[in-house]
């Protein structure tokens, strides 16, 4: 289990799940090809070269401010390179939308209303990637997670331990290809690192 703080991980599932019949489980690899990206003057990232395919399980450690959430972010396709391409093998470029549905992604925000309660923040979630068994997978969510019994809370009653949680729980939730995980242990207590590295674990079996 990683325990530094500028970790970001890519989890890329092998296998197809049966649990969401209108989405597609099967892993997501990803390239990254000469990428360069700046903000303004500043390069964040130049001539980037990466590959990871589906099934691998990558860390990436570095100094702060050297472009890991730069890169992860690129990855997520929430920021578009100035040169080069970020592609997924196998699939075609103009699909992106569909590419994002099976991506999933913990950042520093945590993409959670503070006005709703965890369970409406899955709820919220769950209908915007149109999934199945909806109350199902998000019982299964709360319980993994450890967050059953706040499950009617409001988001900002939340410690920033079971915020996290719920991001990472939110990521999962829809049994993303590819997953990107941005200092996902910030904020876990002792029982929480445990339980995403079991997940982490159990992912990649
Ligand atoms: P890391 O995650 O490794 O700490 P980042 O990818 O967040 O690094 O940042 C890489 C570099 O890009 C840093 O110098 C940072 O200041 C800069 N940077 C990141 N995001 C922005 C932004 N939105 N606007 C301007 N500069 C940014």
């Amino acid at each position: 289990m990683p325990s530094r703080s500028c970790e970001i991980c890519w989890v890329n599932r092998r296998n197809r799940q049966t649990l969401n019949s209108s989405t597609n489980h099967a892993g997501l690899g990803i390239e990254f090809h000469e990428v360069e990206k700046r903000y303004g003057a500043l390069v964040a990232l130049r001539r980037m070269n990466l590959s990871v395919a589906a099934g691998e399980f990558v860390m990436l450690l570095g100094a702060n401010g050297s472009g890991k959430t730069t890169l992860l972010r690129l990855a997520a396709l929430l920021l578009r390179p100035n040169r080069g391409q970020v592609k997924f093998p196998g699939l075609p470029d103009d699909s992106m939308e569909r590419i994002k549905a099976r991506i999933g992604v913990v950042a520093h925000t945590t993409l959670l209303y503070d006005e709703l309660t965890a369970e409406e923040n899955l709820h919220f979630f769950a209908q915007l990637y149109d999934l199945s068994e909806i109350d199902e997978r998000i019982a299964r969510a709360l319980d993994s997670c450890g967050l059953a019994h706040r499950r009617e809370s409001l988001l900002r009653t939340f410690s920033r331990g079971m915020r996290q949680r719920l991001s990472i729980a939110r990521a999962l939730l829809h049994a993303p290809g590819l997953l990107l995980l941005d200092e996902p242990a910030t904020g876990l207590d002792r029982q929480g690192l445990d339980w995403l590295a079991s997940t982490l674990e159990s992912l990649r079996a």
